[in-house]
């Protein structure tokens, strides 16, 4: 009997005991090639000896001090480090614990910079069909996960959704990516122009689909194409790097791929490497300017933003990034794992697409590679590939997405940044036998 109340009560989990680099140890010795950083959390493996340094030691000197009646030098040390290394005049960080408060914070932030701006009335949100933004009220309302949020429909805000940028899917038979991006954003500007000129606050959307639909990266010039729309009718641009953010794509802001920047990115995950539990909200100085000229005064707030040792934390993660030259890193091995799991899965059927960027890269399932057809839900198959994989000590993040309003099956990978070449090819070699025996009775 447990009394942790797990996430899968009729479940059994085996007992985490230890890490070291790539590697988690369990409490019988096992040990498992963390591949997918938890939930592309743990980007600089486990037990870094640089992180776990500046964590004691801002724990000795001032573990937290409550931000209603102190600033902390950890706070504001990383506070610059992101906004010096964040898009154009992505300036003011907002600390939060986590990706779920960072989009809640986003949200009210959107929606308060209106109200202070004179235009009370842009109530509503914009996301996409296939979308995950976190699981608190807020978030799960704009999220375009339906199965996740079935139950809780009557106590959610109301939200839009338009199509994902998904080409594996979505992109109709002869158009081209400038044409599927351009019908992408008539149909944001329908759905503006259907509720409202002047009543959206904010369209909202991950840079790089996360836990939906493992690792989609946007075609070229989608969010260009999408921002010009939101500029088009004071639409705030919001996007969520909980999980793609902080060089996981071999950028420190994937955005910086795109060449966009937001009014408001959220990032999380990678922040504190699950070191410690950290996100923040990042706006821009116009965001910004409007609350200290209006009300001066962001109605938010929770007890543990800004936590010192969260911060400490996260700095000493963006220091080994920068002095490991890690994002070099991130972006070889990305290209390296992409075309192994293209080779190695190459006759194998079962796999309908590998995409991704950086370290970041999902692996579609399906019944059949020639028609697409995702495979019959009830197999859960992503499930059955991550039991396989863990037998064969490897861990990668198994998702069941949404595809035409049925569940597909997804595997998510995000080795930690400190991959080797090495390591690279044991994670495809392990995958490779884990899909094979989970699909041997698809
Ligand atoms: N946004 C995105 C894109 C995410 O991937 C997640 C977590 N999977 C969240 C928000 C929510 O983050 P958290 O679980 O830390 O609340």
């Amino acid at each position: 009997m447990t009394h942790v109340f797990h996430r899968n009560p009729r479940g059994k989990l085996p007992v985490a005991v230890a890490g070291e680099g790539m590697v988690l140890i369990d409490h019988e010795g096992k040990r498992y090639i963390d591949a997918s950083g938890g939930a592309a959390v743990s980007c600089l493996g486990h037990g870094h000896p640089r992180v776990v340094e500046a964590i004691r030691k801002q724990v000795g000197q001032l573990a937290y001090a409550h931000t209603s009646f102190f600033t902390t030098e950890p706070a504001e040390e990383l506070a610059a480090m992101l906004a010096a290394a964040a898009p154009g005049s992505l300036n003011h960080v907002y600390f939060l614990s986590g990706g779920s408060e960072a989009v809640e914070a986003a949200l009210k932030l959107a929606r308060q910079y209106h109200v202070e701006s004179g235009q009370p009335q842009r109530q509503y949100f914009i996301a996409r069909r296939q979308s995950y933004h976190g699981n608190t009220l807020g978030a799960l309302a704009i999220g375009g996960n339906a199965w996740r949020r079935e139950m809780f429909m009557p106590l959610l805000i109301e939200a839009h959704h338009v199509s994902p940028c998904y080409a594996y899917r979505e992109r109709k038979d002869g158009e081209s990516d400038a044409q599927y991006v351009q019908r992408l954003a008539d149909e944001l500007e329908h759905k503006i122009l259907s509720l409202g000129a002047d009543k959206v606050a904010a369209f909202i959307a991950e840079t790089v689909v996360g836990a939906t639909a493992g690792a989609v990266p946007p075609v070229a010039d989608y969010f260009r194409k999408m921002r010009a729309v939101c500029d088009k009718y004071g639409v705030l641009l919001i996007l969520d790097e909980v999980m793609s953010g902080m060089g996981r794509t071999g950028y420190l802001f994937a955005c910086e791929e795109d060449g966009v920047q937001p009014d408001i990115v959220a990032i999380a995950k990678g922040l504190g490497a699950g070191y410690q539990p950290i996100g923040a909200m990042i706006c821009s100085d116009r965001i910004y300017e409007a609350i200290v000229q209006g009300s001066g005064f962001f109605q938010h707030g929770h007890t543990y933003i800004g936590h010192a040792t969260a911060c400490a934390a996260a700095i000493a993660v963006q220091n080994a990034i920068r002095e490991d030259q890690l994002l070099d890193n991130v972006r070889q091995r990305g290209e390296q794992l992409r075309a192994a799991l293209r080779e190695s899965f190459s006759e194998q059927a079962h796999v309908g697409d590998i995409r991704g960027r950086g370290l970041f890269v999902g692996v579609e399932l399906v019944a059949d590679r020639a028609s697409k057809a995702p495979l019959d839900p009830s197999l859960r198959t992503h499930a059955r590939v991550k039991a396989e994989a863990m037998k064969r000590g490897l861990l990668v993040y198994p998702m069941g997405g949404t595809i035409d309003g049925r569940r597909g099956d997804h595997i998510l990978l995000a080795p930690p940044f400190i991959a080797t070449r090495q390591d690279i090819d044991d994670i495809v070699g392990r995958l490779a036998e884990a899909v094979a025996a989970a699909v041997a009775t698809a």
